[in-house]
């Protein structure tokens, strides 16, 4: 199973992310905490990220699709992944159906997670206040004033995405402000109807060993001529001489036909 959780940051797409990803076997792709992993080892691309990321600002669409491509190859995202932060563009989603289509894939459901913005900006201040009294250390961009910039950015440039996804006819959406457990169920009823249905799409893969390959395009059959001709056909057929029932004799011009016929298969 292959899904997108779609939200604003803070409305719970990696809590989520993670109980779907135990409980189907399928890999969590949380873009976020690759780029932070990349800043934390060093890497030429997380140094680049790292002031982006602290900032709030979004990395380069190159950049973060290179890693989420390299990422989808792995062995353990055979079975399928959750992609959680990305795509956060309609740029990035197109990137991505790409790069499925590519590889014979794409999405099974996009789970938007809907969500009260200023309720949400509320609970990630008293998160971030729970946080520091307990002395736990924080991410640079948790604090209030990066926080309300990132919801200015979703809503410009990621909720777009909620339409896109629409119009593919793959969007579920999710009351995000219920309780963890009401969220957790809402998914878990959505994915059982996907499920089954890309288990019927996986089976008949199998059977074809081998992944999906693209459909054969159906022979143009010729088209007769008098059809081709367009509006004129129907007068042109009226107007042929209707033909005679066989009497099952053959005319002497037919003979004379079959028989040079014949003598000339008979030279070659
Ligand atoms: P997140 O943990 O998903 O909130 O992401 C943290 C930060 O990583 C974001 O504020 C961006 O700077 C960067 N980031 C994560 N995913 C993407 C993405 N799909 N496109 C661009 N930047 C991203």
């Amino acid at each position: 199973m292959r899904l997108v959780l779609l939200g604003p940051p803070g409305a719970g797409k990696g809590t989520q992310a993670k109980r779907l990803s135990t409980k189907y076997g399928i890999c969590h792709l949380s873009s976020g905490e690759m780029l932070r992993a990349a800043a934390a080892a060093g890497t030429p691309v997380g140094l680049k990220a790292k002031s982006l990321i602290d900032n709030g600002e979004f990395v380069p669409d190159e950049m973060i699709v290179s890693i989420i491509a390299e990422r989808i190859d792995h062995p353990d995202c055979a079975a399928g992944f959750i992609l959680d932060g990305f795509p956060r563009t309609v740029p990035q989603a197109e990137a991505l159906e790409r790069l499925l289509a590519e590889r014979r894939l794409s999405l099974d459901v996009v789970v938007a997670l809907v969500v009260n913005e200023s309720i949400l900006l509320e609970r990630i201040e008293k998160r971030i206040a729970d946080m520091t009294a307990r002395g736990e250390p924080l991410r640079a961009d948790d604090n209030p004033d990066v926080l309300y910039d990132r919801l200015a950015t979703y809503r410009k440039q990621t909720a777009p995405l909620i339409d896109h996804y629409a119009r593919k006819g793959i969007l579920r959406t999710v009351d995000g402000m219920d309780s963890v457990e009401n969220v957790s169920a809402a998914i878990d009823e959505i994915l059982a109807g996907v499920r089954s249905r890309s288990q019927v799409g996986d089976k008949a893969r199998t059977r074809r060993k081998g992944p999906r390959k693209p459909a054969k395009r159906a022979k143009k059959r010729a088209r007769p001529r008098a059809a081709r001709r367009g509006r004129g056909a129907v007068k042109a057929r009226k107007a042929a001489p209707r033909r005679r029932p066989s009497t099952g004799r053959k005319s002497k011009a037919g003979q004379r036909k079959s028989g040079s016929r014949r003598r000339l298969t008979k030279r070659r």
